[in-house]
């Protein structure tokens, strides 16, 4: 058994106004008291001045993306060697940023649904990895490079069958067109309602949640009317910018309780120039790059007001700005948006592990929780930046090098 203290913590849902010892024993939470509490004899301490937290989760990833500009564009060429190689580094660029979850969100060809089942046994080394495989979409749409092109009803219950046997953990489905891919329209949707009602009654007749990406309003209304679990982006663009949706509609969304990854968060080091796909949107809405992220983090403030169940996923890995390993700045970005700190952290801790499903061992400092575990410097109550500034990582009770 061995024990880690800080003298401010943060659960999952509260911070804890006493700090906190979290006792360990065979990579699993047995116990969490106060920081200044008695530990039993033999029992080894490590003691941190910032604050500790439970490791983050991030909802929305891409493992075959290298951070690097077009990053989506060279998924298809990679040998799968080359995929793998691009795959450990993302891990290892989540993890030093206290990411110890990820939801993959769309590989190629179920290369990140390999990789989770080829998880050696013992000591964890890498974050836990949740995955889709890749995204169903129409012939030629969203993604559609990724391998799950789907264009009628005999090809869908395939496709969902083939998840089902290679336990997927959740169906991704391109509700509406995506920025990265050429020929898609984001302000539209890809699929009929009834293909989409479709898609969602095979999943789930599987035990399989679904979660759709979608841009435009009215593939976010479809998402809203077939009753997905989770939506992504859920930016309700249209040709007059974000957020165009009406209260009805927020109200149904919230209603509903369907989790919103925004997948905002950007590094703001890195966004010197927005890439080729994204201006093309700013000109076609007659907004400037500032204003894009502005009318984004008002809408979010909005979601966020009218109840909608949020969690937080950046879609890293997609360019330099979205890096493997930016989930904090997602995290500081809802603060701003109008969030509490407490708030905004559960997204990224105890709704992401329940929205991602595994929310029985993630997510929280709590007995019975797997002890992946996040030390920050500073009192991140107070001041939101110090998640920024990691200074220990554990899995399953272990420190990591970061
Ligand atoms: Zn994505």
């Amino acid at each position: 058994m061995h024990a880690i203290r800080a003298i401010d913590a943060f659960d999952g849902e509260a911070f804890r106004s006493t700090g906190a010892t979290v006792l360990i024993d065979d990579g699993v939470i047995i116990g969490v008291e106060p920081y200044g509490s008695e530990v039993p004899d033999q029992c080894l301490v490590i003691s941190y001045d910032g604050t500790l937290l439970p490791g983050l989760i991030e909802a929305h990833t891409h493992l075959v993306t290298d951070s690097g500009v077009s990053a989506l564009d060279r998924v298809a060429g990679y040998s799968d060697e080359q995929i793998d190689e691009v795959i450990t580094g993302a891990l290892r660029g989540q993890l030093s940023a206290g990411v110890t979850t990820v939801r993959d969100l769309g590989d190629r060809r179920f290369c990140v649904v390999q990789r989770r089942g080829r998880r050696p046994a013992g000591r964890a080394t890498e974050p836990t990895i949740v995955a889709s495989g890749p995204p169903l979409t129409s012939p030629g749409g969203h993604c559609h490079f990724m391998g799950g092109e789907v264009s009628e009803t005999a090809e869908i219950i395939r496709a969902v069958a083939e998840r089902v046997e290679r336990s997927v953990d959740v169906v991704k489905v391109m509700a509406s067109g995506g920025v990265n891919t050429p020929g898609s329209d984001v302000m539209r949707t890809q699929f009929t309602t009834a293909e989409l009602q479709f898609v969602v009654d095979r999943a789930h007749q599987a035990g399989l949640p679904v979660t759709a990406h979608a841009h435009g309003t009215p593939a976010v209304e479809q998402a809203i009317a077939v009753g997905v679990d989770g939506i992504e982006h859920c930016s309700c663009v249209t040709d007059r910018g974000f957020g165009q949706v009406s209260a009805e509609t927020l109200a149904a969304l919230a209603r509903s309780q369907i989790a919103v990854c925004p997948t905002i968060g950007v590094d703001p080091g890195l966004m010197k120039e927005p890439p080729p796909a994204i201006k093309a949107m700013m000109e076609r809405m007659g907004v400037t790059a500032q204003q894009l992220l502005q009318d984004r983090r008002d809408f979010v403030s909005r979601l966020h007001h009218a109840g909608v169940r949020l969690v937080s996923g950046v879609d890293s890995g997609i360019g330099p700005a979205k890096r493997h390993g930016t989930l904090p700045y997602a995290v500081r970005e809802l603060v701003t948006a109008g969030l509490s700190v407490a708030e905004a952290l559960a997204t990224a801790t105890s709704a992401a592990a329940i929205a991602c499903g595994v929310g029985a061992s993630k997510g929280r400092l709590a007995p019975g929780q797997h002890a992946d575990l996040l030390v920050v410097d500073g009192e991140l109550e107070t001041d939101v930046t110090a998640l920024l500034r990691p200074q220990a990582v554990l899995l399953q009770g272990a420190p990591v090098t970061i």
